[in-house]
């Protein structure tokens, strides 16, 4: 059994669509990055790496490529999904928690968790996905969300 641990972060900007665990939120802003932001998603693609010792996904998917430019994350994790068999594992479980002031993560939390899941082929009830609010630091969190995830492959 092997465990890896991934985190993101991005920022909320305006003019961009909110993509979340590979779900499209109801929300005026939007993540900023090279991709589509979905900074979730980005963490339990570092989780699953960390676990196989595959690097980190920057390694993969680099931000000065331009054929990631606005990228749906979700490629990025089918890609991610194929290393553990090729080194004979399976991922068990992902536990990941987002950070976010808004939106309200929570009605979003069980699709999430289908997303990432099916794109993992893996049973949705070994997805986790925990929302938290930052409190304590609300001003240092305002306008970005983040995200860390565990994975564990056997
Ligand atoms: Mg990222």
């Amino acid at each position: 059994m092997r465990i890896g641990f991934g985190f993101d972060s991005h920022r909320l900007v305006d003019g961009r669509p909110l993509i979340l665990g590979a779900v499209e939120m109801d929300f005026p802003k939007g993540l900023s990055g090279h991709s589509d932001g979905d900074c979730l998603l980005h963490a339990v693609c570092d989780a699953v790496l960390g676990a196989v010792g595959g690097g980190d996904i920057g390694d993969l998917f680099p931000d000065t490529d331009p054929k990631w430019k606005d990228a749906a994350s979700s490629a990025f994790l089918s890609a991610v999904a194929k290393m553990p068999p090729e080194c004979g594992l399976a991922v068990s479980n992902i536990d990941a928690t987002v950070i976010a002031q808004e939106p309200l993560i929570t009605p979003y939390k069980k699709a999430m968790e289908e997303k990432v899941s099916s794109l993992l082929g893996i049973p949705a009830e070994r997805v986790n996905i925990k929302a938290k609010r930052p409190e304590g630091f609300e001003d240092a969190a305002a306008d970005v969300i983040a995200a860390c995830a565990v994975a564990c492959v056997e």
